[in-house]
């Protein structure tokens, strides 16, 4: 049996775990920048519209009210390391997906006769339990016989459940999801199956796989048909370290329009940014792929000084190496890229375009007289510790003036106050949490 593990909304809640005011509360976490994008929206934030890869502008308008906070990937990066030690302890086969996500097999009281689903459900709320006792959160499991069905699993059994599904509730549980549901299936997929009347997956099991060759191509369409039945033979990758993130999609009709192109090259670009944030990279190359109508596939990358996580970077990158390609002739398909990942450095970990109190962005100083780390602008959501009024994170700041909200986890929600800017307050780098390991102690 392979489970799949899914923490709910992740990001967002390692913030409401460690800020107890914000427990209960819309908490939007991501760039804060104007071109900023959504990383994770909590439940009480999604359900005012605002997700994933959504520009942060707009999030703000759908939910003036959310805290916004930017990403403190080293309490995510520690909480996920504590996670896969959960994990590991209960399979010999892992594969870590992303720092919220793991597949595993079961392993334990294999046997003829034996309920495989009973125990597949006894060793999915042991994992629950384990993960909301050691790290305060909710952990959603699927299980079932591979990964596809795994995947589809956990998704129904969010926020907060345990879903198994046997191999003959399998087409029942497939037929009424959108085609989107199936790994491969982009935007411009969907609206090739949409514009031949195709919606559900079973729909798209109804459809002869000589026909979804001839639409999709022979590797994406004979694919994408097995999935359709539930079919999945991917094993488990225990050692994969994310090397490289890509997405690509084919056109519905050869395309000639740079354009069009260009718009599908940006909206790939974005899946790729949100696997990149999901996995607490950041990459220094960049490749854009096109295939053209005579079915020649070209390539072409860049190399960036530094790793970066910035999606302008990346974007512009993408645009300029599509741009400089020799693709007269029309294209059938596009795929972005990037690889080179490392983790996110301190430098970049706050975003690169800090806000001042009146949200407007903090002009960067000259490259020749780059402040020092310890100088940089508090940011919203980082944790501090003041002299006289101890611990908190920050709410704002501005005018050398920073507000506080005092409260750490584990406390009662606290007071917010505003302090200066001076001696009295320096950052808490990590370790504010009770449920993590001592400060850096997982990281080489
Ligand atoms: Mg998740």
């Amino acid at each position: 049996v392979i489970m799949h593990v899914d923490l709910d909304a992740f990001f967002a809640a390692v913030e409401q775990r460690d800020k107890p005011s914000l427990a209960g509360r819309p908490v939007v976490v991501g760039g804060l920048g104007s071109r900023g994008v959504v990383a994770t929206a909590s439940y009480e934030a999604r359900a005012f519209g605002v997700r994933s890869a959504m520009p942060t502008a707009q999030a703000r308008t759908r939910c003036p009210g959310a805290a916004f906070l930017a990403p403190r990937m080293s309490a995510y990066r520690e909480t996920s390391a504590q996670i896969m030690r959960i994990l590991a302890a209960h399979t010999e086969t892992l594969e870590p997906v992303s720092l919220d996500e793991a597949y595993l097999v079961t392993t334990g009281g294999s046997g003829v006769g034996e309920d495989s689903s009973a125990r597949a459900a006894a060793v999915g709320r042991t994992i629950r339990r384990e993960i909301r006792t050691h790290t305060g959160l909710a952990a959603s499991v699927g299980a079932a016989r591979n990964k596809l069905m795994a995947k589809i699993a956990s998704e129904l059994a969010k926020p907060d459940g345990l879903r198994v599904v046997e191999p003959d509730e399998e087409t029942d549980v497939l037929s009424p999801l959108p085609v989107r549901a199936l790994p491969g299936v982009g935007p411009a997929t969907e609206s090739v199956l949409t514009s031949i009347g195709v919606r559900t997956v079973a729909d798209l099991a109804a459809i002869d796989p000589a026909d979804l060759v001839g639409l999709l191509g022979q590797a994406h369409g004979l694919g994408l048909s097995r999935l359709a039945h539930g079919d999945d033979d991917r094993t488990l990758q225990p050692d994969r370290a994310a090397r490289s993130i890509s997405a690509e999609d084919t056109f519905e009709t050869d395309v000639y329009d740079m354009h069009v192109a260009a718009d599908l090259v940006d909206r790939l670009a974005d899946r790729v940014l949100a696997r990149l944030t999901a996995h607490g990279l950041g990459a220094r190359t960049v490749t854009v792929k096109a295939r053209t109508t005579a079915f020649v596939t070209l390539t072409r990358s860049a190399t960036l000084a530094a790793a970066t996580e910035e999606a302008s970077h990346i974007k512009a990158t993408a645009a300029r190496l599509l741009n400089e390609m020799p693709v007269r002739d029309g294209l059938r398909l596009v795929g972005v890229g990037v690889s080179s990942l490392e983790p996110w450095r301190q430098g970049t970990l706050f975003g690169p375009e800090p806000l001042d109190e009146t949200g407007q962005v903090v002009p960067r100083p000259p490259a020749r007289s780059v402040a020092p780390a310890s100088q940089r602008p508090y940011l919203p959501g980082e944790d501090v510790e003041h002299a006289i009024h101890g611990r908190g994170w920050v709410w704002g700041t501005g005018l050398g003036r920073v507000t506080v909200r005092f409260e750490t986890p584990g406390s009662e929600p606290g007071p917010v106050r505003t302090v200066a800017e001076d001696g009295n307050l320096w950052r808490v780098p990590l370790g504010a949490s009770p449920f993590g390991p001592a400060a850096g102690s997982f990281e080489s």
